[in-house]
């Protein structure tokens, strides 16, 4: 509880009516990936199980159970890359067991976005009416993933980024040692904890944005960069596209400075000015708006059935085409 940032609205309300009882029996928790959907979710079943005064309490038999993830009217499913009609089955034959510590089952699916439509259907009636001693509730990066009979029936919780200067504090109580890098780390995240607390975690995160920054910059140059950001993006040892995050990430990241110093907005990477300002001078506007659209689509389009090589490749391609002009060969 301590390590949560407990000023999230969508939070709060949440906590309120698990103490006061109006919660509902089916939710939509949306927000972006790192936002907190997953430990809000957690702490809210801890709430609604927690036989205490405050809910949750931390002392009563329900609370250490959740603290020791060994309650056993919660259930916990997805969280990797898919989530099958098979999966939703059995989640559905868990539910329609009473719970056997408290009043409540409560069933938590991380992910819901990577259900197909298939398992989606078979959520739907559970979803619809459940049970009377049920909760459910689904975390999705976007709800428009989920099928529109779905998102009609579940109570929506938006979770937004947090202020800077919030999670700037957070941090500092949580990474003292890190003091130094944490002005720079709440810019990054752009208000989302989990970015903050990976950027923190990651010891290679600063050696591999100098590594991902120097090729990028060179796509204004030559069209060897291409093979040099797709090394990077783990196209050459055939990396996984569940891997890629960070490298998307940190394009992205880039691209966007560099518009921002056509626009005159805030750069992120302060420290990279100088890097992104040369790129800069040699592209237009309208390249970099459509390599960070290029960007964005490439990364919402990959899944584990596609050729990763193939599509990064390409991307890149299109990149440079976006910059250089198509045909164009240097
Ligand atoms: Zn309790």
């Amino acid at each position: 509880m301590a390590n949560y940032l407990t000023t999230q609205k969508a939070f709060r309300s949440l906590l309120l009516s698990a103490r006061d009882g109006s919660f509902s029996q089916a939710y939509i928790f949306e927000g972006v990936k790192g936002i907190g959907k997953y430990t809000a979710a957690r702490i809210f079943a801890n709430a609604l199980h927690c036989t205490g005064d405050v809910k949750p309490c931390g002392e009563c038999p329900d609370c250490k159970k959740h603290s020791a993830m060994t309650h056993s009217d919660l259930v916990i499913i997805g969280g990797g890359d898919t989530i099958t009609v098979d999966d939703i089955r059995a989640m559905n034959e868990e539910l329609y067991i009473r719970p056997a510590l408290s009043d409540k089952k409560i069933c938590i699916i991380r992910g819901a976005d990577n259900m197909n439509d298939a398992a989606q259907n078979a959520l739907l009636k559970s979803f619809e009416e459940p049970p009377s001693y049920a909760v459910i509730i689904l975390l999705s990066e976007n709800e428009k993933n989920l099928l529109q009979t779905i998102r009609s029936r579940g109570t929506k919780v938006v979770f937004e980024p947090f202020p800077e200067k919030e999670i700037q504090e957070y941090m500092l109580r949580q990474y003292p040692l890190k003091k130094d890098i944490l002005p720079f780390v709440a810019l990054y995240s752009g208000g989302v904890i989990g970015r903050a607390i990976a950027i923190c975690e990651d010891e290679e995160f600063f050696e591999t944005r100098e590594k991902v920054f120097d090729a990028v910059s060179r796509l204004a140059d030559d069209r060897l960069s291409i093979i040099k950001i797709a090394e990077l993006f783990g196209v050459k040892c055939k990396g996984s596209y569940t891997n890629c995050d960070l490298y998307f990430e940190l394009f992205t990241s880039f691209m966007r400075d560099a518009m921002a110093i056509k626009v005159g907005g805030r750069i992120i990477n302060q420290d990279k000015e100088a890097l992104i300002e040369s790129f800069s001078s040699k592209v237009t506007l309208a390249s970099v708006i459509s390599i960070i659209e290029r960007a964005a689509l490439t990364r919402s389009q990959l899944n584990k059935s596609m050729n990763y090589e193939l599509w990064i490749t390409n991307m890149l391609i299109n990149c440079w085409e976006d910059i250089h002009g198509k045909g164009s060969r240097s």
